[in-house]
């Protein structure tokens, strides 16, 4: 039995030991990381972008270990959209993997595609913005300008995900709000 097939087969497990919870919602992915929830997003809402997101969302899975970022066509609780909005990219989440994330046509023309997915799935594991930060910071988004292309959060960054996702999904659930304007289009 390869490694790989182990692995499916530990998740399939977890997924049965927890009828509770919504099938593709969250499940323990294996015994060495019990603590670890999964995330699943869709991206079938923003094919443009689509290698931008799994790139990002792949930065992030190598930064924290208490919350991964999985891929899937069905039961995603973040949703990856795409569009042109005088606005903006946005994200409208609870800040704890549930969403949806609008990705601007515009905006992605003058700013690195990565930093822009990668920094709006920031906020969908709880991350507020903060413009003022250096190119380094993931959060500081469109602050630093348009040539940053720095996709990865910096090591605070990535402890307080951390500690945002010590419990799983044990937390209480913040309303959804909207981050918006997070990379400014330039006129
Ligand atoms: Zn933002």
């Amino acid at each position: 039995m390869s490694l790989r097939t182990l692995a499916i087969g530990a998740a399939s497990v977890a997924l049965l030991a927890t009828p509770l919870l919504a099938p593709t919602a969250v499940a323990a992915t294996d015994s060495s990381a019990l603590r670890t929830t999964t995330v699943y997003y869709d991206t079938s809402g923003a094919p443009t972008f689509r290698d931008a997101i799994r790139a990002g969302a792949a930065n992030w899975n190598a930064a924290v270990r208490n919350v991964q970022l999985k891929e899937s066509s069905s039961g995603a609780t973040l949703r990856y959209t795409e569009g042109n909005d005088s606005r903006g990219s946005y994200a409208n989440t609870n800040g704890h993997g549930r969403g949806t994330i609008f990705i601007d046509y515009t905006q992605a023309k003058q700013y690195d595609k990565v930093r822009i997915t990668a920094h709006e799935t920031g906020h969908a594991l709880g991350l507020p913005d903060h413009y003022s930060g250096p190119c380094s910071e993931l959060m500081s988004g469109g602050g630093p300008g348009t040539s940053c292309h720095n996709s990865r959060p910096n090591s605070a960054e990535a402890a307080r995900v951390e500690q945002n996702w010590a419990n799983g999904l044990t937390v209480d659930y913040a309303p959804s709000r909207i981050y918006a304007d997070s990379f400014p289009v330039l006129r």
